[in-house]
């Protein structure tokens, strides 16, 4: 197993990058934070914050009783500069892809419960090895499919409706198949916020909870990709940027099999978008000439954003339930509420919970 670590504006997180699906190895800090009282001070900030949340139990109540804004909580403890802009703003930004001043407090301290407040082997940084279809979704529908299931791919649902008799669900292709599937005694609806207003339209027993969903704003994630030469490589697989425009960049050539291919992401990248595509890469391959001394040109570069990559993770915001008015359809799906942000945990959690509260109300449950 190849160690490596990856750079955070002087702080260094040990990563690993091996042949593995998702390498697991302890996360080490290794502060490098100019100068010594502003490191130490910043530490100090650190553990202090994390104590008082631990006191709490990590239940952030503002003076109204209500959620807070990130950038709040870390004014209510004293937070300085330093550790702000070293770790808890683009930490924030990272788990929650919200910026701090308006990020929630109470979805921060979960994340912070979970991770720098759970067990060491909790913060373990693992850089996927394999793309991500191969990591998660294709060994889920072989898991399916060994206990007799079946996985149907490509085929997007137009409309759900009562089966005969009111016995179960059928289900309506967009495309491709005439006759409806089904019936089915029960249905997981676990489509991205917008289908699920535009599956459930004319259903009056959901209005509330189309209300909700409708109702999400969104942050965006950009992606900067930039082709060197082959012979171009980081000298750690992942390293994170505490000034801008790019947040993290990934050498694809030691994780994916690309040499010379760098991608940078920017979470919440509203602002960073503005100046155009052109203009981002250019900013993007200077910020990396800092890391690379000699860093030739891009041969291309090629930026994507997603302008709707995840709900905006705001105070007290009101999520849809699991369960809906309609016993037999269930909700899962990052936008679900829960403790998490939009995150993959958060969405694979949110389906074992539906998985749940189905098996629980089935006949055979
Ligand atoms: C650029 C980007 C980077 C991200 N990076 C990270 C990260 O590093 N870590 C992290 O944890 N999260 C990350 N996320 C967020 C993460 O992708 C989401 O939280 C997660 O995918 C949500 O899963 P989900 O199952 O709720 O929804 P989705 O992944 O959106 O799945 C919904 C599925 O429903 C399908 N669907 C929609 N309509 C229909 C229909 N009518 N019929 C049938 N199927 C339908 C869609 O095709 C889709 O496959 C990122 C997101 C983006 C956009």
């Amino acid at each position: 197993m190849a160690g490596s670590a990856a750079r955070w504006s002087g702080t260094s997180i040990a990563a690993c990058s091996c042949g593995r699906r998702a390498c697991r190895r302890r996360c080490t800090w290794r502060s490098r934070w100019p100068p010594r009282a502003a490191c130490a001070r910043a530490r100090w900030d650190a553990v202090r914050l994390i104590a008082a949340l631990r006191r709490d139990r990590y239940r952030v109540l503002g003076t109204t009783g209500a959620d807070i804004t990130v950038e709040a909580l870390l004014a209510a403890h004293g937070q300085g500069r330093a550790i702000v802009d070293g770790l808890w703003s683009p930490l924030c930004v990272a788990a929650l892809n919200t910026p701090v001043e308006r990020a929630s407090a109470q979805v921060f301290a979960n994340v912070l419960r979970d991770s720098l407040g759970a067990a060491r082997p909790a913060s373990d940084l693992l850089l996927p090895a394999v793309d991500l279809t191969a990591l998660f979704p294709d060994p889920a529908a072989r898991h399916v499919e060994a206990r007799g299931g079946s996985v149907h791919r490509g085929h997007r649902i137009a409309r759900i409706e009562p089966a005969a008799g009111g016995r179960g669900w059928r289900l309506l292709f967009a495309q491709g198949r005439a006759e409806p599937a089904g019936p089915f005694d029960a249905i997981v609806l676990a489509v991205a916020p917008r289908a699920l207003v535009d599956l459930t339209e004319g259903w009056p027993a959901l209005r509330t909870m189309r209300a909700q969903v409708a109702a999400l704003a969104y942050e965006p994630i950009t992606s900067v990709y930039l082709q060197y030469p082959a012979s171009v490589r980081l000298r750690h697989a992942m390293t994170g940027f505490a000034d801008g425009p790019g947040q993290w960049v990934f050498d694809r050539g030691a994780l994916a099999g690309q040499p010379g291919l760098l991608g940078v992401v920017i979470s919440a990248s509203t602002a960073q978008r503005a100046p155009g595509s052109d203009a981002l890469a250019h900013a993007v391959h200077r910020q990396l000439c800092d890391l690379v001394p000699g860093l030739p040109l891009p041969e291309w570069t090629k930026v994507i954003t997603e302008k709707q990559a995840t709900f905006a993770c705001t105070p007290g915001l009101a999520r849809p339930g699991t369960l809906t008015e309609v016993p037999g359809i269930v909700l899962a799906g990052d936008h679900v509420a829960s403790d998490y942000p939009a995150t993959l945990e958060g969405a694979v959690r949110s389906g074992q919970l539906a998985a749940a509260a189905l098996l629980a109300r089935l006949p055979h449950g």
